[in-house]
């Protein structure tokens, strides 16, 4: 076995223990014909699902707060008629219960699994964990799960299900390490929830010999086998100063040291994030994914639905600003009511706004909603359109708000390189603009977001990109026009100075992220940031800025940032 792991670093923070394995392994079901009648076999396979199901909303409630969303999201799942009608019709082509339910949800995973969609695909261990669960009922074997821990230690798994975590000894676990799993799994949602280093999608993690002593950077994705102590000491030491700094940095608005104010905001996906943003001191929303709360949707929800949704969120906000991203629907978020032909490239092709303008009507109602909810709530509402490619898409978008009656702020997301390059221009159809420097990285260096051969190049330090969030800051200054970043840039600490420094006005990120960053701002000067952004662009690579910018952010070592 080898001494270290690499993985994606999904939950930063520093975790040391001996490995305990999650027992995910439930036998396969042989293929067998079945002993009892169709009806029979279909029946006990309800049966054994709507006991799971039942099962997980006693942890949803036991375990509260956004866990509880999540499994009771799994037990209904497990609930799923179309499910139950596979399994019949398995039963029926002569299966026993367990072989049927097997099957069945095998089929479901892979056909996630399959679906070209992030957030789909992390829904695939919940079907894994429902499939292991109702098996296991049907053969009379133990059900899967973590074992009582007797001492702090590392979980590793092939992927952890939200029934495990959720209920999970928190205090006694220093660090998760799972061999499946990307940054939007339930895994790496709920470790960042509670603070919990982790590293997902690590080869090799489940070879780890249960007793193993593990050190886990949930930062870099690293896992040491067996470190020296001196090595251990020197990591947990480092991460003790970064927690510090952390739960020091306060909850009040963001500045640099001298003063110049940044406003850190949140990145939500819906009402279940918005205790974390409040908590995080979050100035405001600067990020509202609206289309992450219809993606299982057949049908296009009402108004009435929207309005629910977006009051929820609106309604923790009274007084601040929540900016509203309208639906950003294909490539990688399919939205199943939206109008999509088959296309080659999905993420060139008609998607974010381009789809809007396709299905006018769905924008309407959209937009009617949010003009609902932010009078019923008092939130201060802003309205921005994803993938904005020129002046006529914005302008078309600020006559659709127009039209729709909304009074607030109007703006674009920066994410396709003419867009940025031609910001000074759009700034005269836009009230602010929102850098989405996940896909701006895309698109400036056509890597696809989603493949994993080209991270290199989706890299937010590449001076490249940092020359376009230069110009698009310089385009909104010649206007007037705030100009905030909100894709995954603005969430580390060091490139968010050196994004202030580019003249960005407002950083939005996940609320965990929001103390760190918090923090390296009020450790600097904006002059420092403008010198660290000016070394950052004239680099010749990611790392040569990064380390650059570095040389002039000279608190982030103090900080363990
Ligand atoms: C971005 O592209 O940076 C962004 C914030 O939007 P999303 O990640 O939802 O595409
Ligand atoms: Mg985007």
């Amino acid at each position: 076995m080898a001494s270290s792991l690499t993985g994606v670093g999904v939950s930063p923070g520093v975790g040391y223990g001996p490995a305990v394995a999650v027992i995910d392994a439930v036998p396969e079901p042989p293929d067998l014909p079945a002993t009892g009648s169709a009806e029979q076999e279909s029946e006990a396979a309800a049966a054994a699902l709507e006991a799971v199901a039942t099962d997980l909303e006693a942890r949803a409630v036991k375990a509260g707060g956004e866990a509880q969303e999540v499994l009771e999201a799994q037990a209904m799942m497990a609930r799923d008629p179309s499910l139950a009608t596979q399994i019949a019709g398995k039963c029926e082509a002569g299966s026993t219960a367990a072989r049927a339910t097997y099957e069945a949800l095998g089929a479901y995973a892979d056909m996630l699994a399959a679906s070209g969609s992030d957030y789909l695909a992390g829904r695939v261990a919940d079907l894994h964990d429902i499939r292991a669960r109702t098996v296991a009922r049907l053969l009379g074997v133990p059900e899967p799960g973590i074992p009582d821990l007797s001492e702090p230690s590392v979980l590793v798994a092939r992927d952890l299900a939200p029934a495990d975590t959720a209920l999970l000894n928190k205090d006694l676990v220093t660090a998760f390490v799972t061999a499946e799993g990307g940054p939007t799994s339930h895994t790496s949602i709920l470790a960042r929830n509670y603070g919990i280093p982790a590293v997902v999608g690590c080869p090799g993690a489940t070879d780890v010999e249960p007793g193993t002593l593990l050190l886990v950077d949930g930062a870099n994705g690293t896992v040491e086998l067996n470190p020296a102590e001196v090595h251990v000491s020197a990591a947990l030491a480092k991460d003790a100063k970064r927690r510090a700094a952390l739960a020091g940095s306060g909850t009040g608005p963001g500045r640099t040291a001298d003063g110049h104010a940044v406003a850190l905001l949140a990145n939500i996906g819906g009402p279940e994030d918005v205790d974390a943003a409040v908590a995080a001191g979050a100035e405001g929303v600067g990020l509202f994914r609206t289309e992450l709360s219809f993606l299982d949707r057949a049908d296009a929800p009402s108004e009435t639905e929207q309005v629910a949704i977006y009051s929820a969120v609106m309604a923790g906000f009274e007084g601040k600003k929540v900016v509203v991203r309208t639906l950003d629907a294909g490539a990688d978020k399919p939205l199943p009511f939206m109008p999509f032909g088959e296309e080659p490239n999905p993420a060139m092709g008609v998607r974010g706004l381009r789809i809007c303008m396709q299905a006018p009507e769905i924008l309407a109602t959209q937009l009617a909603a949010l003009r609902t909810s932010a009078a019923s709530t008092g939130a201060e509402l802003w309205v921005m359109a994803p993938m904005v490619a020129d002046m006529a898409e914005a302008a078309w978008f600020r006559s659709q708000c127009h039209r729709a009656g909304l009074a607030g702020p109007i703006g674009v997301m920066v994410e396709i390189p003419a867009a940025a390059l031609r910001a000074k221009q759009l700034g005269t159809v836009a009230d602010f603009f929102s850098i989405g420097s996940n896909d701006l990285t895309q698109y400036t260096f056509a890597a696809d977001r989603q493949v994993g051969a080209v991270a290199r190049l989706q890299e937010a330090w590449q001076p490249a990109l940092l020359d376009l969030i230069a110009l698009t800051a310089e385009g909104a200054a010649a206007n007037d026009t705030p100009c905030g970043v909100c894709g995954e840039a603005a969430a580390d600490p060091l490139l968010a100075c050196v994004l202030v420094g580019l003249g960005v006005t407002s950083l939005s990120m996940s609320p965990g992220a929001i103390a760190g960053v918090r923090s390296a701002l009020a450790a600097h000067s904006l002059d420092q940031c403008q010198a660290a952004a000016e070394a950052a662009r004239e680099a010749v690579s990611a790392a040569a800025a990064r380390e650059a910018a570095r040389t002039y952010l000279s608190e982030m070592d103090a900080l363990g940032l």
